[in-house]
């Protein structure tokens, strides 16, 4: 059997035991190893052993032959306790040295489980070999007193002062007197008065009779007649007194004097008597004459004290015999003792040779001489150490239960069950209201208040205690107070048996009326908590700690059509959706047995055979010491929910692709204009890699200028719910000058609230161009078609006029200059076209092999026609060929030489050279004449730009460079330029070779 230590000794008894004035030890299980054991049982068996642990056979091997062992098995398997008294043990207090006797009193008493199983045994005792010694030591005396008296020559004698004289008791000694037996004498036959000589008998009967009225007794002498007739002389001394039945009987000693010696040996026996029965004493006993000096002392005493030398007459003051705190208290009384001759007595600590100082009673009695005299003191010092302990214990633990008794609000009880009556503490009065005059001791007291109802089942109750062997009973009964009110009482005792039959019950009666209370406001609880829980409108369940479903709300057997019955335990299954009930066991499995929070989703068919989507969920309710007792779970009908989800998850999911597609930036600000968020695009616009950069800066700081007022503007429209929109210019991050259209819009909370800005913003640098190049293109277009239309318009309403007057040489002249227009007219609508056609990708090539000089020659040919004032010089060989569209690049020529004449208007020499490389042929157009801005000169090539210059006015739409760089580029070569302001410029190309 697996043994619980603390069922054999729990704490407090652990305490009480080691307090104990008893030696106590504590043995558990069949092999009786000790688990405790206390001072005073250390003291007992050797203070050095180390026996705690081991099993008493371990500890003490001298016990063994001696018979204990089997006495403890006997108690551990009958479970009858064992009372030992006076016995002798051979103990080995010192290992390695002889072993001592102990005598002992003492209990082998079993410990019992809750279950009622033997589980060990408690051994209390008492050393008692003092005790036992001494007394042995007294017997011996008394025996020696006994031999002495029967085997002194002479008789003792004792007989009814009555006829006839009948010896109720005489010793051996009377036969070496009168001859006749101890038999004879004590029987009917031998009158002692008859045997006293004739001569002698009246005198005897005389000093018998005066002897009636005083207090020194009788002393005579006459003969005595023997057994063989032959007289003897004796002295009789004795006393007439009243014995215990108030009969008069006669005691005392006869001596037979006719030997003078007999009476001299006799008168030394007497003296070892005294001495002897003095050293036998078992006490220190100690003679003081009447003075109070101490004239003889005992062999206890010195065995006792050591050094006792000097102590004679007064010298014991100075001898630190005494302990100091009573040296002057037994000077005081002793001394007050020989002054009024009474009796001494007085409790006082003697140090023993050891140094421990002994509590003693000392005890003086003086003897008097026959006129009265105090002669002696005779006293005697009995060590009462152990004792006045045992009393002293005793009133600690005494008062130690009293205060225990008045400080709990517990009513306490002692019940004797042989007299059948209670002690109470003083609760019965301040608890129960009784006054202590009106408080029962009897057991009927207290039964007549228990409530009739209750005293039948509280009765058979205690009647069956009584009876069994339990060692303790507890009931709940309704107990009567003082007012007449009934009051809820737990009365818990315990059964104090001696000899397995009950002696006392000690108890306590507490008042449980807060907890009756508080079960009645748990079972209201309870059913508020049903109540509440039946019309929730989520379904609830309780299971117990394994997972058993032992209660559903009435909504569960509302949804599901079935009961308890089908439903409990596990039985819930049945109504899950077998595609989704064993993923739902097992991860409600997992969570029970880990005490983990369930969730799941699942479906749940209810009782039309629907199945409506549940969110589900179960905590677990633990109790003060973290064990789960309970689980709670509910079921949340979310199909519902589900539904509103799925279109929710649908449109972020739109959201979140319309923001990832949009060709616009999207960025979202905080009310102070903080940035939160941008979209990708909207990070690439601004040529940024990483939001972190930007995010919590202020939107508007991005703008400056006007700008910046126009976003600020925006943004407060946006906050008061309405829409801003501007348009303005800022650099992207990497310093890309771009045009933007922004929009800022208000984004609404829940409740109808701007909670967050959004704004939009399109990148519209291309457009803004597109329109600038539009308008410049309109305005160019209008004032370079107007030209060339007025004039071909006033030279044909010449020519009208002229045809009148027929001046056909003017009419040439105008014919020529309209001509020219319209060829000017012609140039620019086939640079328009060329323009439509390079951007449809249109503009057509035809490549052929010819000599330089075909493009170069007629171009600056025609050019001198176009202006008698510049001279165009040709550098360089023209013979060689190359390969390429020969009416493109004469147009190419023309144009770069038109424009060369027409930006150098105060300089008239224009070259064009032509350098030989290795596979092409490089031609450049240079002129000294107005040049163009640094800054420009990357613009040039796009199309309708032009550069304006405020001195001079040049005409042209911006088309030339435009296409002739396209041309150049459809040669795998670049059209590049050089030019310095006011220096003139250099356009330059490659052509490949044929
Ligand atoms: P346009 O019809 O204006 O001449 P082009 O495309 O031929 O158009 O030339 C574009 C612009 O380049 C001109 O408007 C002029 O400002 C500049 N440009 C062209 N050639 C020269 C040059 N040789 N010297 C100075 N500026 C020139």
């Amino acid at each position: 059997m697996e043994l619980n230590k603390r069922e054999v000794l729990s704490s407090k008894v652990f305490d009480v035991l080691m307090h104990s004035p008893t030696f106590t030890a504590v043995l558990s299980g069949p092999d009786h190893v000790i688990e405790m054991a206390n001072d005073l049982y250390m003291l007992t068996v050797g203070p050095e052993r180390q026996i705690v642990g081991k099993s008493v056979k371990e500890a003490f091997p001298e016990l063994e032959s001696q018979g204990f062992i089997d006495l403890l098995d006997e108690v551990y398997t009958t479970g009858k306790p064992f009372i030992g008294n006076e016995l002798g043990v051979d103990l080995l207090r010192e290992p390695g040295k002889a072993t001592v006797k102990v005598y002992v009193n003492f209990i082998y008493y079993p410990q019992r489980n809750d279950q009622g199983d033997i589980i060990g045994i408690v051994v209390h005792g008492i050393d008692i070999t003092d005790h036992v010694l001494s007394r042995k030591k007294l017997e011996e005396s008394r025996q020696t007193l006994q031999n002495l008296i029967t085997n002194i020559p002479g008789g003792v004698y004792r007989y009814n002062y009555s006829d006839p004289w009948n010896f109720v008791f005489v010793s051996h000694g009377m036969k070496s007197i009168c001859e006749y037996d101890m038999m004879d004498l004590e029987g009917p036959d031998v009158v002692w008065r008859e045997l006293i000589h004739e001569e002698d008998k009246q005198r005897v009967l005389t000093a018998l009779e005066e002897s009636l009225g005083g207090s020194e007794g009788y002393n005579v002498t006459y003969r005595i007649k023997s057994k063989s007739g032959k007289y003897r002389w004796v002295t009789d001394r004795g006393q007439v007194v009243y014995d215990q039945y108030s009969h008069l009987i006669a005691e005392g000693i006869i001596s037979d004097i006719t030997d003078k010696k007999l009476a001299e040996e006799l008168d030394q026996k007497n003296q070892l008597l005294f001495r002897t029965y003095a050293e036998a004493m078992p006490h220190m006993a100690f003679v003081a004459n009447a003075k109070g000096d101490i004239i003889y002392y005992n062999k206890r005493w010195y065995d006792y004290i050591e050094g006792l030398e000097g102590t004679e007459g007064w010298g014991w003051k100075d001898k630190s015999i005494h302990h100091p705190d009573d040296l002057a208290r037994t000077i005081e009384s002793w001394g007050k003792s020989l002054e009024s001759g009474e009796s001494y007595e007085i409790e006082y600590r003697l140090r023993r040779f050891d140094g421990e100082y002994r509590w003693h009673l000392g005890r003086a009695e003086p003897i008097r001489n026959k006129n009265g005299e105090i002669e002696l003191w005779l006293g005697s010092n009995t060590d009462i150490h152990n004792q006045k302990q045992t009393e002293e214990e005793l009133r600690i633990s005494q008062e130690r239960f009293n205060l225990m008794t008045q400080a709990t609000n517990d009513i306490v009880y002692d019940f004797d069950v042989k007299k059948r009556s209670f002690w109470w503490n003083d609760n019965l009065v301040t608890i129960f209201g009784y006054p202590t005059q009106e408080l029962g001791r009897d057991v009927d007291w207290w039964t007549n208040r228990i409530h009739p109802d209750d005293i039948p089942r509280v009765n058979k109750l205690i009647k069956s205690v009584l009876k069994g062997s339990q060692v303790s009973w507890a009931a709940e009964y309704r107990f009567k107070s003082g007012d007449g009110a009934y009051t809820d009482v737990l009365n818990r005792g315990y059964v104090w048996r001696e000899d397995g039959k009950p002696v006392r019950i000690i108890g306590t009666m507490i008042d449980i009326t807060p907890r009756k209370q508080i079960e009645k406001a748990l079972q209201e609880s309870e059913a508020r908590f049903r109540a509440l829980a039946d019309n929730i409108s989520q379904l609830a369940w309780m299971a117990d700690a394994n997972g058993n479903i032992h209660w559903y709300n009435k909504r569960w057997y509302d949804y599901t059509g079935y009961g308890l019955e089908e439903m409990k335990g596990w039985g819930w299954k049945k109504v899950h959706h077998p595609d989704y009930v064993n993923a739902v066991v097992e991860k409600i499995s997992i969570c029970f047995k880990n005490g983990q929070v369930w969730e799941d989703t699942f479906p749940l068919r209810n009782r039309n055979g629907n199945y409506r989507w549940f969110l589900s969920r179960a905590i677990p309710i633990r109790d003060e010491n973290g064990l789960i007792t309970q689980w709670f779970g509910t079921n949340t009908d979310i199909t519902e929910q589900l539904g509103i989800e799925e279109a929710l998850r649908k449109s972020e999911e739109f959201n979140r692709r319309i923001l990832e597609s949009t060709p616009d930036g999207i960025k979202t600000l905080d009310l102070d204009g903080r940035l939160l968020s941008i979209n990708k695009q909207g990070l690439k616009m601004l040529e940024i890699d990483d939001f972190t950069q930007l995010k919590g800066h202020e939107w508007f700081e991005l703008w400056s200028g006007k700008y910046k007022k126009e976003a600020i503007n925006c943004f407060r429209k946006a906050k008061n719910g309405e829409l801003g929109h501007f348009e303005g210019t800022k650099p992207t991050l990497r310093g890309k000058q771009k045009w933007w259209d922004v929009l800022v819009a208000p984004i609404y909370d829940g409740q109808g609230n701007v909670d967050r800005v959004i704004e939009v913003s399109r990148d519209i640098t291309e457009l803004k161009e597109v329109n600038r190049q539009k308008d410049e293109f309109l305005s160019i277009a209008s004032h370079e078609l107007k030209t060339p239309v007025t004039s071909i318009k006033g030279s044909i309403q010449i020519i009208e006029r002229l045809l009148e007057d027929q001046n056909y040489e003017l009419i040439g002249k105008f014919v020529t200059k309209a001509e020219l227009h319209v060829d000017k007219l012609l140039s620019l609508i086939h640079d328009l076209l060329d323009v439509s056609k390079i951007q449809s990708g249109k503009l057509e090539f035809n490549f052929s092999e010819f000599s330089l000089i075909d493009i170069v020659e007629d171009c600056v040919e025609q050019m001198s026609h176009q202006s008698k004032k510049h001279i165009i010089n040709v550098k360089g060989d023209l013979s060689q060929t190359i390969r390429g569209d020969k009416v493109r690049l004469e147009q190419v020529m023309c144009n770069l030489l038109t424009n060369a004449i027409k930006y150098s208007p105060d300089y008239d020499i224009i070259e064009v050279e032509v350098t030989d490389a290795v596979d092409e042929v490089k031609i450049a157009i240079i002129d000294k004449g107005i040049g163009i801005p640094e800054e420009k000169i990357s613009q040039i090539f796009e199309k309708f730009f032009r550069v304006e210059d405020a001195l001079h006015q040049f005409q042209g739409v911006g088309l030339g460079l435009y296409i002739c760089a396209e041309i150049i580029s459809r040669h795998d070569s670049k059209l590049e330029v050089f030019s310095e302001l006011n220096r003139g410029s250099t356009f330059f190309f490659s052509l490949p070779k044929a």
